[in-house]
């Protein structure tokens, strides 16, 4: 009896000490497998560490895709992963000054959307969006009268362009693509070499500078970009265009950009789709998001941009996450999304 005694606790000293042994094992496993796997994408990258750019080379080969051993950099369709501290901003900023760039950003603000949220979006784009090249920001708006007037940095434009208001939400969202395709082939593409499309919920907080434009550029979702493939929130309808079974990543709808051409066939397409999916009255799980997410599977982007460029402060501290460069701001669906100002709609 005093012997059993004395002998348990030692017993479940042992399994505890087992356990403990197996989940440290198990979980060192697990992260050796997650840096393999990085390791491999990272080098069917075409940049061996430390090459110097060439006279005549991309820009893109200035990256230094070794800088950041803890994040997967590069794609295996070799598309570069922007994370902080893989570019040089003086030989982007230079490059790009050099040849005279010039930057359009598209942004809806349609109901609440407009006083809720643009002050705050074009004042701090101002802070941090591209600054020292020429940028327009094309404000799209039912209301353009209570679109407000803020101080520009020369060579800085804003145009303002009415819109009809859809009585949906999902329909203000999913008609964007409609609407900028429109605008790159009426205004934009001649008078900008790119086009950025932002969501209009969400604040500048650090540089978002050229380091970003490429021919087709695609964001991670700050949500879903470390979790797996089986995860993402894919359109699982077979009825709709947006349908997909697999992918590569999921990205986010808030940014997106490239050339104009580009950008032309990414929303040309989201909107066919969109329109055929009216046609069969089926409606993608996220709108234009899950068309965005499968065009981009199908028409792989040239240049991904880390949840840095678009973080939400909800999820917290992340180890990954070296800088914020654009913040979300607060949702308030609940208002915003029903009432127009000053209107019982
Ligand atoms: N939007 C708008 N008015 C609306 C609904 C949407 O102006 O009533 C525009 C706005 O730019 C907004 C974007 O469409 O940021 C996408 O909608 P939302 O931000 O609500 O979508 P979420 O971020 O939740 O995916
Ligand atoms: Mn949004």
């Amino acid at each position: 009896m005093t012997k059993a005694f004395k002998i348990r606790p030692r017993i479940k000293l042992s399994c505890i000490f087992v356990v403990l042994l197996l989940i440290s094992v198990g979980c060192i496993g697990l992260l050796s497998i997650r840096y393999i796997e990085e390791l491999v994408a990272m080098g069917k990258c075409p940049l061996p560490p430390n090459e110097k750019l060439k006279p005549g080379d991309h820009i893109d080969n200035s990256l230094d895709l070794w800088s950041r051993a803890d994040v997967q950099t590069c794609t295996y369709w070799n598309a570069p992963i922007l994370w902080d501290g893989m570019f040089d901003t003086k030989v982007y900023d230079t490059y790009h000054k050099e040849k005279g760039t010039s930057v359009a950003l598209t942004v809806f603000a349609v109901g609440r959307y407009l006083e809720t949220y643009l002050l705050d979006f074009l004042t701090s784009a101002e802070k941090h969006f591209m600054t020292g090249l020429p940028v327009t920001y094309y404000i799209f708006t039912d209301t353009p009268e209570w679109v407000p007037t803020i101080n520009l940095a020369p060579g800085r434009t804003m145009e303002v362009i009415q819109v009809e208001r859809q009585s949906r939400w999902q329909d203000i969202s999913m008609s964007r693509m409609k609407t900028i395709t429109d605008v790159i082939e009426s205004r934009i593409r001649h008078h900008h070499q790119y086009v950025f499309c932002f969501d209009v919920d969400q604040i500048f907080v650090g540089r978002f500078g050229s380091e970003v434009l490429g021919d087709s550029v695609a964001l991670l979702h700050a949500f879903y970009y470390r979790r797996r493939q089986k995860d993402y929130s894919y359109d699982r309808n077979p009825k709709s265009e947006a349908y997909m079974e697999t992918g590569d990543f999921y990205y986010h709808a808030a940014i997106f950009g490239g050339t104009w051409q580009g950008v032309k066939n990414i929303t040309e397409n989201c909107y066919q789709g969109i329109a055929k999916d009216k046609e069969n009255q089926v409606e993608a799980l996220w709108h234009d998001e899950s068309h965005l997410n499968k065009y981009f599977w199908l028409h792989k982007p040239s240049k991904i941009l880390s949840p840095e460029y678009c973080w939400s402060t909800l999820i917290g501290y992340r180890w990954d996450i070296h800088v914020h460069r654009l913040l979300w701001a607060e949702k308030h669906y609940e208002i915003l999304r029903t009432e127009l100002k000053g209107t019982n709609k």
